[in-house]
């Protein structure tokens, strides 16, 4: 199987760092299970500027290393590469953040998996100006037969796929909203996912 995994809030905690992140520099008071939209700009009520200040500060390379993982993550991540599978981690991070991405992968234990960049999110979200590693094109020629993805934004990818299993892990910013069809699951945590594959 080819598996496309999502990073930030599959693999690893980013929007737990960013409710943390925005007290510190905003004096926001919003905790992880208050952010409602995906859209953190929306979520922590940020001007452009702050928004833009954060998402700078965010990327910075020792930041990015240091989100925690989300529990089970590599695990489930490395069984599929030991079964055989071929696994993609595609980010909507920019490019800029590739090589510190990398290294969180490798960092564990996931260095059999691939990463690639992909303009996800389009100029609502992320730095301006921000290159990517993945084009569209490129990505529409690659098939996946299984999903893991938290981005109601990012459902759309996937529509030219109408065999692919997309589990939608959980979070607050997904947790209300209808899942757009039979092929997607809603999971609560890793093992859910693998038990489900
Ligand atoms: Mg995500």
């Amino acid at each position: 199987m080819n598996i496309y995994v999502d990073f930030d809030d599959c693999l690893c905690e980013t929007a737990r760092h960013f409710s943390g992140l925005a007290r510190e520099m905003f004096g926001t008071d919003v905790p992880y299970e208050n952010i409602n939209f995906f859209n953190l700009q929306k979520s922590f009520s940020l001007t452009d500027k702050q928004y833009e200040d954060m998402m700078t500060e965010a990327h910075k390379p020792e930041i990015l290393l240091s989100y925690d993982e989300t529990p089970g993550a590599a695990d489930a991540l490395n069984a599929w590469v030991n079964d055989g599978h071929d696994v993609s981690v595609i980010t909507g991070r920019p490019y800029s953040a590739f090589e510190a991405s990398r290294e969180w992968l490798d960092r564990h234990g996931l260095g059999a998996v691939k990463l690639y960049c992909l303009d996800k999110y389009g100029r609502d979200n992320f730095i301006k100006g921000s290159k990517f590693s993945l084009e569209l094109e490129d990505y529409y020629k690659m098939h996946f037969d299984l999903a893991v993805e938290d981005s109601p934004h990012a459902f759309k990818f996937f529509d030219h796929l109408p065999g692919l299993k997309i589990m939608v892990y959980d979070r607050p910013w997904n947790h209300d909203i209808e899942l757009p069809g039979a092929n997607y699951k809603r999971c609560f945590d890793w093992e859910t996912i693998r038990k489900s594959v």
